[in-house]
């Protein structure tokens, strides 16, 4: 059986990136606060918020024109995470398998429309 990964994030425009709510643990808040030399606290409101009808901190985001908003460490010109190596481990374990939901969305889309570039929206 193959293993190797039916999705290229290179290929991607990110769109994991803007999905609405990107779990926090403690752990990746601690990493993130190492990273930017800020205490525990600060980097817990700077780039987090709590979400009520998740019961659970998450990203915090910001404007983006594909997306309508995506995690605040998106780059919207390079397409990729800006804090890579210390990203939440929703992130790391992201899409959790061979496959990616959002890919396949995307293969489909630039198959149908003969265009290997083609960028599909979700905020539409
Ligand atoms: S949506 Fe899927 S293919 Fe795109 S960057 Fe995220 S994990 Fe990679
Ligand atoms: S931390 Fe990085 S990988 Fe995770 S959602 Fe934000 S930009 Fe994407």
């Amino acid at each position: 059986m193959s293993t190797k990964n039916e999705y290229d994030c290179a290929k991607c425009p990110g769109y994991c990136c803007s999905y609405p709510h990107i779990e926090v643990t403690r752990e990746d808040i601690s990493g993130l606060a190492k990273h930017f030399g800020l205490d525990y606290k600060t980097a817990e409101t700077r780039f987090t918020k709590y979400d009520k009808d998740e019961k659970a901190r998450g990203l915090r985001h910001r404007k983006n024109e594909h997306f309508g908003s995506a995690c605040g460490f998106f780059d919207a010109e390079k397409r990729r995470c800006t804090v890579y190596e210390v990203r939440p481990e929703a992130c790391r374990d992201y899409p959790y398998g061979k496959s990616c939901g959002y890919y396949q969305f995307l293969s489909w889309e630039r198959k149908h429309q003969e265009n290997k570039t083609w960028i599909a929206l979700t905020n539409k």
